[in-house]
């Protein structure tokens, strides 16, 4: 059977831990893979490699390191359908989904080739007699990326792209799920021209994410994955001393305001929430129609939509959505259904039956939709992450307002409306980190930054855009003096302006 190593040093390095995790071929149901769980012992080595190469790495000039950059971006290019083959036949999204999870990612390294730019300082000449001030930007040394198995492109890159661009060296441990894309990344990071121990790659459980929490030489941790471990992450990794990102679970709402133009607004739900089934924390699990004749349509246009859609394996090109990840997560899914008809939501349709000829041991999972849910109901307050939308319904905007403000995610939202001054306040009241106007999934471009609010992000720094480089680098403030003549004095109160 293949066996996914760690990458530490430019190398493949086999861990001695005994541990492993399956790898699944979601499609068919079968283990296809087995990756190394690491030690703290194991963790460490990757974070010593690191530590050699950190200094030489901050020596570079950024002009250099933005050229691995490109280099990089344009080697992952030219392997793409090689990338995205093998993280959909781990994942089991779509192959075009796939492709889209590489070249987000890839987006955020188009940003890191302007490290150069975003790096530089300030200035102030003259600040007092013969005094000039300047400020740069430095990087912290050693840091860590925990990632979620729902991205393993993009969001490795979000954190490795900004951290290496600004000279820090970097340790990731990605997703036990799907582990092999990443471990591409560093090998292509490697072949870009980046230096042995700049990025390393070790796979692992609980115990590699404490062991990196705890680690004295890593200075900063970004995570992203569900709510529960973001705080723990977010609160063990800050008790360290750490600086700490850590993105959380959604669930993200739809509101649609009777002007909306109903066609577009069903078909951007519909995507956005049934699109690699349903696993995004930027999917949208709930639609909120506001006025009864909004939300009667609003059920009709989908449940018609629902008729024509196709799930398939990830290398049919026809199909709109694959299997989920893993049988575990397929039954969770499934249990929160019947959840739902326990509470008493109306379910319009159960996906729960659905099987793939040939298929039949495959993660599949049909659409399910749900009309009359509450904001009472555990289905309502918790992420699903499956192909599940809940019509929750309102009868007024202020009410449809209140709804993601009120939430204990808030991470993204979106309004469908043709009313600017509607969309406008709404845009500006609503308490979600995330808003898109008529933009069913608003993940912001590489150059603005991506964080939600409340329980979906804990920390105060966003992912790439200035958010990522102020993450990952810290600011020296140098104040020079060049006095005029030879005059020797002692100042014994503290310097001012005036
Ligand atoms: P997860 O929380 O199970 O795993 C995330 C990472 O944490 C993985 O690397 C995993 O190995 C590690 N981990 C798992 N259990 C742990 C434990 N007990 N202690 C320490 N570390 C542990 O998340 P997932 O299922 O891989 O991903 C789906 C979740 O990620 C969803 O909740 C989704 O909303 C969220 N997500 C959020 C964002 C965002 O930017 N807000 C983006 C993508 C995914």
């Amino acid at each position: 059977m293949r066996e996914i190593t760690h990458y530490i040093g430019g190398a493949a390095f086999a861990g001695a831990s005994g541990r492993y995790g399956d790898v699944f071929d979601p499609n068919t149901g079968d283990v296809q893979a087995r990756v190394q769980l690491a030690t703290a012992s194991e963790v460490d080595r990757a974070v010593q490699s690191a530590l050699r190469a950190q200094a030489d790495w901050a020596a570079v000039n950024p002009q250099r390191r933005a050229r691995v950059m490109f280099e990089f971006k344009r080697l992952v290019e030219a392997r793409m359908d090689e990338l995205a083959e093998r993280l959909s036949s781990e994942h089991g999204k779509v192959i075009a989904d796939s492709r889209g999870d590489i070249q987000r990612g890839l987006e955020v390294i188009e940003f890191a080739c302007g490290a150069p730019h975003v790096l530089k300082g300030e200035y102030t000449e003259g600040a007092g007699p013969g005094i000039d001030v300047y400020s740069m930007r430095q990087p912290l040394g050693v840091c860590a990326g925990i990632t979620p198995f729902n991205f393993p492109a993009m969001i490795p890159m979000w954190m490795f792209g900004v951290a290496i661009a600004v000279g820090n060296t970097f340790v990731l441990k990605p997703s036990e799920k799907d582990p092999s894309v990443p471990v591409r990344l560093a090998e292509l990071m490697m072949e870009a021209g980046a230096p042995e121990g700049v990025l390393n790659v070790i796979h692992g459980d609980k115990a590699a994410v404490d062991a990196i929490l705890d680690h004295p030489d890593i200075k900063a941790v970004s995570f992203v994955g569900s709510s529960d471990i973001a705080h723990y992450v977010y609160s063990r990794g800050t008790a360290a001393g750490k600086r700490v990102q850590a993105m959380g679970g959604a669930k993200n709402h739809g509101i649609i305001l009777p002007d909306a133009d109903l066609e577009q607004a069903t078909k951007d739900i519909i995507g956005a929430a049934y699109g690699s089934a349903g696993e995004r924390c930027m999917a949208l699990p709930v639609v909120v129609p506001v006025g009864r004749k909004t939300a009667d349509e609003v059920r009709e246009r989908v449940l018609a939509e629902l008729e024509t859609l196709k799930v398939g394996i990830s290398t049919d090109p026809a199909a709109q959505y694959g299997p989920v990840v893993s049988r575990a997560h397929r039954d969770k899914i499934a249990g929160y259904i019947q959840t739902g008809v326990d509470e008493g939501a109306e379910l319009v349709v159960d996906g729960r039956g659905f099987q793939l000829q040939g298929y039949e041991k495959g993660f599949f999972i049909g659409p399910s939709l749900f009309d009359g849910v509450t904001t009472a109901m555990t289905t309502y307050r918790e992420e699903i992450f499956g192909p599940v939308l809940q019509i929750v319904r309102a009868e007024t905007f202020e009410e449809a307002l209140e709804l993601p403000s009120a939430h204990q995610y808030g991470n993204g939202v979106a309004i469908f409306t043709r009313n600017g001054r509607a969309a406008r306040e709404f845009a500006s009241r609503v308490q979600v980190g995330m808003v898109g106007i008529n933009v069913p999934i608003p993940v912001p471009v590489a150059y603005h930054t991506f964080g939600g609010w409340k329980r979906s992000a804990f920390g105060d720094a966003n992912q790439h855009g200035m958010e990522g480089v102020r993450f990952y680098t810290k600011v020296k403030t140098v104040t020079a003096r060049w006095p005029d003549g030879d005059a020797h004095d002692s100042a014994f109160v503290i310097p001012t302006m005036k």
